[in-house]
């Protein structure tokens, strides 16, 4: 089944006992059991929701994985996969990971004794550098978030495997869409659904897909051990989200081809970053590994002055977090999504104070670019 058409019947479709072409919202917590231990596949809904279920066999269906898994937020979902670890186990991570993503390994799963390291991952050659006798796994977020950064999937997926570690991939920008890393050699793929899969900024979640059946059973293990799942209702519009993921990501990325186009003849923009630009220093990996470049573009106007200005003055771009709906949103990373990074490794990182995130929507794109040129003259 081509993309496209697995969007629309993948996953479970429909409704057997009324013939419903959509999955209806189940909306239930508990179910009847003809005797003790005898019921039709459904318990209780921690465990398992009919709706959710339908969810998760979509998200497994899109990632090409061998079971799926979704969870209340992103974080939930990223949460969850760190607790396949123990006190003790160490993961490598790419160094600027979402913010959250960095807060929770360095304020919360530290204190249960899990370690990170954040190391450029684009440069194979770190994560070697990283390895620990006690590393267990390598976190890879591509591209990254606000830099736009590539990671090679298969070569660091296939180094993390002759070294005994799983590869889990944040793959929120991309979308399975674009990009499936399951199919490149990683083990585990998440996501913020919150973004692109629902796409309407209406719902927050993540889902998770692995690759073998030893993986399922220990996620579900910890999916109904600690419980972090997703609702029916919110469940039931991912679905519906789904269905449009591809018209949306290649609209998206129309758009964004122009904008970046514009930007980059723009006097007040020292520097853009967009995987689809010739001159991004992982152009050609982001190419072999996806089939699109997303609408995600960072771009810095020099300083936090000049920021503020065109935040000030953008109409059809709505200053908020987040990213991936239909509406085009803009973002000052540093005082923003990446505000719990402490300054100075903001700085590191390159995250200044006049970089600018914006997520391109699917309006039209001459309304889009009419915006940006008055809003940064
Ligand atoms: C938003 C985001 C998350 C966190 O997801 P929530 O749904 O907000 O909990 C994780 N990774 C990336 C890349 C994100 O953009």
């Amino acid at each position: 089944m081509k993309k496209l058409t697995k969007m629309i019947h993948g996953g479970i479709t429909g409704d057997e006992q009324t013939g419903a072409v959509n999955v209806p919202v189940y909306q239930v917590s508990t179910y009847k059991q003809d005797r003790v231990g005898e019921h039709k596949g459904y318990e209780y809904s921690r465990t398992g929701n009919p709706t959710r279920h339908a969810l998760e066999e979509l998200i497994k269906d899109l990632e090409e994985g061998h079971a799926g898994f979704a969870f209340g937020s992103g974080m939930a979902a990223i949460s969850a996969v760190m607790m396949l670890f123990s006190s003790g186990d160490h993961v490598i991570m790419t160094d600027d990971v979402y913010g959250g993503t960095y807060r929770v390994m360095t304020k919360v799963l530290n204190r249960l004794g899990i370690e990170s390291t954040f190391v450029d991952t684009s440069n194979l050659d770190n994560i070697t550098n990283a390895i620990q006798s006690n590393t267990k796994a390598l976190y890879v977020e591509t591209p990254t978030n606000p830099l736009l950064k590539i990671t090679d999937i298969e070569a660091s997926a296939r180094l993390a495997k002759e070294n005994g570690l799983l590869t889990i991939v944040d793959n929120t920008f991309s979308t399975p869409y674009w990009q499936t890393p399951l199919t490149q050699g990683a083990d585990i793929v998440l996501h913020s659904a919150t973004k692109y899969i629902g796409g309407h900024s209406d719902v927050v979640a993540g889902l998770v897909a692995v690759n073998s059946q030893e993986l399922a059973e220990d996620l579900h293990f910890v999916q109904n051990s600690t419980g972090g799942v997703l609702g029916p209702q919110d469940s039931w519009l991912l679905i519906r989200g789904v269905k449009t993921l591809g018209l949306r990501m290649e609209a998206h990325e129309r758009n964004t081809k122009e904008i970046v186009h514009f930007l980059k003849e723009h006097p007040a923009v020292s520097k853009i970053y967009y995987p689809g630009l010739e001159e991004h220093p992982n152009h050609e990996i982001a190419k072999r590994q996806a089939t699109g470049f997303g609408g995600m573009v960072s771009f810095d106007v020099g300083s936090q002055e000049k920021a503020d200005q065109v935040l000030s003055k953008v109409k059809y771009f709505t200053l908020a977090e987040s990213l991936g709906a239909v509406e085009s949103l803009i973002s000052v990373p540093a005082r923003m999504t990446h505000a719990s990074i402490p300054a100075d490794r903001r700085k590191e990182l390159g995250i200044t104070d006049g970089l600018i995130r914006i997520s391109v929507g699917i309006e039209d794109a001459d309304d889009l670019i009419e915006d940006l040129k008055q809003a940064l003259s």
